[in-house]
C-alpha cells in the first residue's frame, strides 16, 4: 500500500538522507522544497529570484510561493500511485492547512508525520560539516569523506559543495526559525506523529522507519 509521509525536523536532522535511501528502496516520490528552491535559484527562474534573499538569510520563503510550488509538483507527479515523502514541507501552520486541502482534493490520507528530534548542538555539528552533491543532492559529512569533493553516489567529479546557508550563524538562526514557526506543527499533527531520536546512525534510523512507518 502506498505511504504518504511528512518528514519534520530542523536542518541537519537527517530528513534528506533518509528520504534519499527510502525513495530508492520503496520507489516513492521524494519532494524536497529546499532542493526545488535551490534548483529554481540556479536556473534564475521567477520563483528562484523571489526566493533567493529568504534562503540566503535562513528565513522561510513566503507561504504563497511555497504552497504553489508544492501544488504544482504534487499534481504533476505520480504521488497518488507511488506514495510520497514530503521533506521540509510543511514548515508553517498555513502550509499545513493548504496541504490538507491539496490532499483532500487528491483523496489522499496522510500515513504518518515523522519528527526527527535533534539538539541544537548536534544540528550545528552536522550542518557545518555537511557537504552536498550539486548534481544529485546526495548528502555527506566531512567526518566520513575528509577533503574529497567527488560524489560516490552519482559519480560526478568535484561536485560536493558546502551550502552557503550551512554556516554556524545561519544554522543557529534556521534552528530558531524551526522552533518558532515549524514546531507548532507537532501539535497540529499529534494524531499522526512518530518521533524518532535523530542522533542515531543513519542505518539505525532507516531500520526503525522501515519497521514502524513504511
Ligand atoms: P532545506 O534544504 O530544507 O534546509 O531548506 C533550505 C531553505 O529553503 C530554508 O532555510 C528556507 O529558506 C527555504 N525553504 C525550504 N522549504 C521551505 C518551506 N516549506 N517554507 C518556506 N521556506 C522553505
Amino acid at each position: 500500500m502506498s505511504k504518504y509521509v511528512i518528514f519534520l525536523g530542523a536542518a541537519g536532522s537527517g530528513k534528506g538522507t533518509q528520504a534519499q535511501v527510502l525513495k530508492t528502496q520503496l520507489d516513492l516520490i521524494h519532494l524536497s522544497t529546499g532542493d526545488l528552491l535551490r534548483q529554481a535559484m540556479k536556473d534564475k527562474s521567477d520563483l528562484g529570484l523571489k526566493a533567493q534573499s529568504f534562503v540566503d538569510s535562513g528565513n522561510l520563503v513566503p507561504d504563497d510561493l511555497i504552497i504553489e510550488l508544492v501544488k504544482t509538483q504534487l499534481l504533476s507527479s505520480n504521488a497518488l500511485e507511488h506514495g510520497f515523502i514530503l521533506d521540509g514541507f510543511p514548515r508553517t501552520l498555513a502550509q499545513a492547512e493548504a496541504l490538507d486541502v491539496m490532499l483532500s482534493d487528491l483523496s489522499i490520507s496522510l500515513s504518518a508525520v515523522v519528527l526527527f528530534d535533534l539538539t541544537l548542538e548536534d544540528t550545528v555539528d552536522r550542518i557545518v560539516g555537511r557537504r552536498v552533491c550539486s548534481h544529485c543532492q546526495f548528502v555527506y559529512h566531512i567526518n566520513s569523506i575528509g577533503d574529497s569533493t567527488d560524489c560516490s553516489n552519482c559519480g560526478s567529479k568535484d561536485s560536493l559543495v558546502h551550502r552557503p546557508d550551512d554556516t554556524k550563524e545561519k544554522v543557529m538562526h534556521r534552528y530558531d526559525v524551526f522552533k518558532s514557526q515549524t514546531e507548532p506543527l507537532i501539535n497540529y499533527y499529534k494524531h499522526h506523529l512518530y518521533t524518532l531520536d535523530a542522533a542515531q546512525s543513519p542505518n539505525s534510523i532507516t531500520t526503525e522507519l522501515s519497521a514502524n512507518v513504511f
